[in-house]
């Protein structure tokens, strides 16, 4: 028997495969796809859809299609369509020889379209867009028959003709199925299916003026390509029978519709015209920027797509819409990083420390862990000498009571070195505070005194004279509201934008060692979260690191409280 043999938690739409498998409805197969309109970059939501799509594919060792919905060419471009094969190959998800295209089939929808209207089942229509809306009813009237609805097959046959021609303007007409203007499903109320609009199409150029609506198109690609399950997101709950409906009068193959949650994140919007707006508006430096929600963003930003399909795994699906915490998503990327990030050290707003005991000129070599996490990570040599840079939040003048880092007359540890006191602050003219003067204790090296003193805090630090210049970037929420896509909470984006998501740290030290990453290496500066070289800046050869997360793992916190 051929159903799922993955450990993975099953859901409902793995109990209906099942089922279909056992009753051999698709004679054993499973075929399914991911749909992207090529009019901007996927995001996190669609991350869900494509492990989910292309998971069940793997699972029932069936088939996967990445079918661009390319429908409405107002809208879509070549570079989407790129940028979306990028990310899904990304994920790790393989659609096969070639991915399909909608516009591929326009002269099959065409054919089905005329084949509708020799059914009496679609008629032309010349009510303006506007008359149709007015037409239309609402939830609770019924609506109103258009007086072109019973036009002969033969005038609508040559009136549709003639709309491909390119005849009439835009809006001037359009084809309507004729179902039921009294139906209780709005969609059901004689649906446009094709509308003129003279753009030119990334792919089929100027060849059409002619476009299918997306319902049309979709279930008619679905039955073309011989999907079994064309998993979709609830709003498309209400425009099942409209798809049932096409298949069932044009008898045609008939894949199922199954619907599920669509995923919503905390402080994150999930639509595309949204996301597009922010790049519009300058509110972001384009769609990769790292702090969209995308996944070049994503990608940039650092996350790993190991730790977004475990993502993806753990929400699972469902079918009622819920808010998932923002601090989830992040603990699976910490997880994962955890393992993998070598541990090195970075000061971002650095103070200098002179050590006035510690010979002029003399030098040492220090062994330091890469990855305590792994043990055959290895470890490294730092050097350690007279001068250092320490973090200057980790210095005060005047400390109150549960302030145990560095000051006036306080002794720490250096990670990987020594214990230090700090004896005297160096200021300016206009008081600022320009160095520290400290003594350090010789007999307190790491590693190789059995029993030191105990110090309450461990800094870190990197040696002045070896430490290299680098920019930083460090990202928060892009919002501040914790539900930004919900229109009624935030009926203006820009106002809920936080102002402080992006703080930029030109004057930064880290480690020499750092001076040779690649783009593929995350590191965790300690004490200061995890990092990743900016690809895009790499590339223009620039050094800029991104924080891809803080240490600060929220939901292991909750997760914790929760067990009590
Ligand atoms: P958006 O709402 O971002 O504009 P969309 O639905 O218009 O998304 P499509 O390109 O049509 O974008 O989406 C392709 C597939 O991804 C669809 O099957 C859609 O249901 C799914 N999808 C989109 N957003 C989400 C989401 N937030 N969660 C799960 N699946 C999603
Ligand atoms: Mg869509």
């Amino acid at each position: 028997m051929n159903t799922s043999d993955s450990n993975l938690p099953s859901n409902f739409i793995r109990y209906i495969i099942d089922d279909d498998m056992k009753s051999q409805k698709f004679q054993g197969r499973v075929h399914t796809r991911f749909p992207p309109e090529p009019n901007g970059f996927l995001h996190i939501g669609h991350a869900k859809s494509i492990c989910l799509n292309f998971g069940i594919a793997r699972e029932y060792q069936g088939k996967c299609n990445l079918r661009f919905d390319d429908t409405n060419p107002a809208k879509e471009d070549e570079k989407y369509v790129q940028s979306i094969k990028e990310d899904v190959e990304w994920l790790g998800f393989d659609w096969g020889e070639a991915p399909f295209f909608a516009s591929g089939y326009f002269t099959a929808l065409y054919d089905c379209a005329r084949q509708l209207i020799s059914k009496g089942k679609a008629y032309v229509d010349d009510l303006s867009p506007d008359q149709i809306r007015e037409y239309r009813g609402t939830l609770k009237e019924p609506g109103k028959e258009s007086p072109f609805r019973n036009r002969s097959v033969e005038e609508n046959l040559d009136l549709f003709q003639r709309m491909k021609t390119g005849e009439f303007e835009e809006g001037a007409k359009v084809l309507r199925a004729k179902i039921d203007m009294g139906s209780g499903n709005l969609n059901m109320r004689d649906p446009v299916l094709y509308r003129i609009l003279k753009a030119h199409h990334h792919r089929t150029g100027d060849e059409w003026c002619i476009y299918p609506m997306y319902d049309f198109a979709h279930c008619l690609s679905d039955s073309i390509e011989g999907v079994t399950h064309s998993i979709c997101t609830l709003e498309f709950e209400d425009h099942r029978p409209l798809y049932d409906w096409i298949l069932n009068t044009l008898e045609v193959y008939h894949p199922q519709q199954i619907e599920f949650a669509r995923l919503n994140l905390t402080y994150t919007v999930l639509s595309k015209r949204k996301l597009l707006q922010l790049v519009e508006d300058g509110h972001v430096d384009g769609w990769d920027d790292p702090r969209m929600p995308t996944l070049s963003g994503m990608r940039r930003r650092g996350f790993t797509s190991n730790s977004i399909r475990d993502f993806c795994e753990r929400i699972g699906v469902a079918k009622s819409n819920s808010i998932i915490d923002l601090a989830l998503l992040e603990h699976c990327l910490r997880e994962e990083l955890n393992k993998t990030a070598l541990r090195v050290m970075a000061v971002l707003r650095p103070i200098k420390v002179i050590l006035t005991n510690y010979p002029e000129g003399q030098t040492e070599e220090l062994e330091s862990e890469n990855n305590p996490e792994d043990p055959d990570a290895g470890s490294r040599k730092l050097t350690f000498s007279r001068e250092l840079y320490i973090e200057r939040d980790d210095f005060m003048e005047e400390p109150p009571k549960k302030f145990f880092r560095l000051a006036p007359g306080k002794e720490v540890r250096l990670k990987h070195a020594y214990i230090i006191k700090c004896e005297e602050v160096i200021k300016d003219e206009q008081d600022n505070i320009v160095e520290l003067r400290c003594t350090y204790d010789p007999d307190t090296k790491s590693g190789q005194v059995e029993k030191s003193r105990k110090v309450k805090a461990t800094l870190h630090w990197v040696s002045a004279s070896h430490a290299i210049d680098a920019e930083v970037r460090l990202y928060g929420n892009l919002f501040t509201s914790p539900n930004p896509g919900d229109e009624k909470e935030c009926p203006e984006l820009k106002d809920a934008l936080n102002p402080d998501s992006l703080e930029i740290l030109k004057d930064c030290k880290v480690e020499p060692g750092l001076a040779d990453a690649n783009g593929d290496q995350p590191f965790q500066f300690l004490r200061l979260g995890y990092f990743c070289l900016d690809p895009v800046a790499l590339a223009q050869g620039k050094r800029i690191f991104n924080r891809t997360v803080t240490l600060k793992d929220e939901w292991a916190k909750l997760q914790k409280k929760a067990k009590g």
